[in-house]
């Protein structure tokens, strides 16, 4: 490749990309290219990751860089985590659940758990021993999250769960698995209770169908079913019960600033890997880079996204050392990053005609990829429900 996904932009280095935050992402995408590449094809296919993987991801420091490091992470903030979600778009192993684990799973369990549940669940999760999910979607709750209808019922020291999720992120592979409950129905939002279940000889969970997706192939993406599932009082998340719609609340924005971090990292990569192709391409006897339209779509995608990644710099800056990024922006960065990136990667395949529809072009794969962005994670339609709350 000629032109490199994270210098095709020429953005200034921002001050949360440190020297150590730096070297983390040269560091991922050295292990991502060795260790993940080879094998994607495969991993696509299979429509599931090697779970040695995971193991070889937590060797690599590329598990948890956020986490403490008395709970055996590796004492970073959320720029380290970009820096692996980046490296990850960068290289175009989209499919791979780690970011999921380390920026929205493992970050419930620091903030709201126990001493003794953080002792328990972090390094396991640091070392790929569990790999966490977060089950809030049920077939009848999506968009609207208080419509959940699992149920935990306290039975003595017990909870006992029942109720089914689906579109689950890491589905099939996760042994650790937060989940949104209703711990008093009658309550509504003010019911709802996060509560852990670890999967491993749990009598009563059962894993559904791992769903045949449109893109993220090699993602495992799966129905979970509960039924009559016995778990200890002591692994509802928080200090009472009724918390869980005012932790997934706090958390949000997290979750959505990385969809973003997401969508800009692999718009760069479609913008690198096509200004490759129109160079060599050629029609009418001439590259096709010659065409004013190839070079006028190219200047406008690269300028938006010069925009997009200066947008979501400054995102980053703000929640990592301007005191947290509020809900608001958060989820701005949600929708304008995946509209764009949606936007980028569809010219991109336009300017390779024929070819980019091709499965064997990456940017094909790219194109089906990029879709859920603006889906999952709350839609953009609740974004923008959210934004205009603000006005
Ligand atoms: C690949 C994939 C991975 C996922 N991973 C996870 C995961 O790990 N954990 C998890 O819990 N969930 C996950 N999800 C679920 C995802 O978060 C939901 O699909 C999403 O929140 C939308 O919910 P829904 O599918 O029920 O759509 P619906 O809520 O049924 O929405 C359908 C349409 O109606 C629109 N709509 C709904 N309400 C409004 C409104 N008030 N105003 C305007 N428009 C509205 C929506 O924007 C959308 O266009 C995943 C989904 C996918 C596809």
């Amino acid at each position: 490749m000629g032109l490199r996904p994270d210098e095709v932009l020429g953005v200034a280095k921002p001050d949360w990309k440190t020297d150590d935050v730096v070297m983390l992402e040269e560091m991922a995408t050295k292990f991502l290219e060795a260790e993940v590449l080879p094998h994607y094809e495969r991993f696509e296919k299979q429509e599931i990751f090697d779970r040695s993987i995971w193991e070889l991801a937590g060797e690599n420091g590329l598990l948890c860089a956020s986490m403490p490091e008395e709970y055996g992470g590796a004492g970073g903030t959320y720029a380290h985590e970009s820096a692996i979600l980046e490296a990850i778009g960068h290289v175009g192993v989209d499919g791979f659940g780690i970011a999921l684990h380390n920026s929205i799973v493992a970050p419930y369990i620091l903030h709201y758990g126990s001493q003794e549940q953080k002792q328990k669940w972090l390094p396991k999760m640091a070392t790929g021993e569990l790999i966490g999910a977060i089950a809030m979607t049920e077939p009848g709750a999506g968009s609207d999250l208080q419509g959940v209808k699992t149920s935990a019922k306290r039975d003595g020291n017990h909870y006992v769960i029942n109720g089914s999720k689906t579109f689950i992120t890491n589905g099939q592979l996760a042994n650790l698995i937060i989940i949104v409950t209703k711990t008093d129905p009658s309550l509504g939002a003010k019911g709802t209770s996060l509560i852990v279940v670890e999967t491993d000889g749990q009598e009563g969970f059962e894993r559904g169908r791992n769903l045949d997706k449109v893109g993220l192939k090699s993602n495992d993406t799966s129905e979970l079913f509960f039924n009559e599932v016995r778990v200890p009082t002591s692994n509802l998340l928080g200090t009472e019960e009724g918390q869980g719609f005012v932790q997934l609340m706090q958390q949000l924005p997290q979750e959505r600033l990385q969809i973003g971090g997401s969508a800009i990292a692999m718009a760069e990569r479609a913008i690198a890997i096509t200004s490759d192709y129109v160079k060599e391409r050629k029609a009418f006897g001439k590259a096709i880079i010659e065409f004013q339209n190839t070079q006028f779509k190219l200047a406008e995608l690269k300028t938006e996204a010069t925009i997009g990644r200066v947008f979501y710099n400054h995102c980053v800056e703000r929640h990592v050392n301007g005191g947290g990024l509020d809900p608001v922006t958060a989820s701005m960065a949600k929708y304008w990053l995946s509209d764009l990136q949606n936007k980028i990667v569809d010219e991109c395949l336009q300017l390779h005609g024929g070819y980019g529809y091709m499965n064997e072009f990456p940017i094909a794969r790219m194109f089906r990829d990029a879709r859920v962005q603006r889906i999952y994670g709350g839609t953009n339609e609740i974004m923008k429900l959210l934004i205009a709350r603000s006005l």
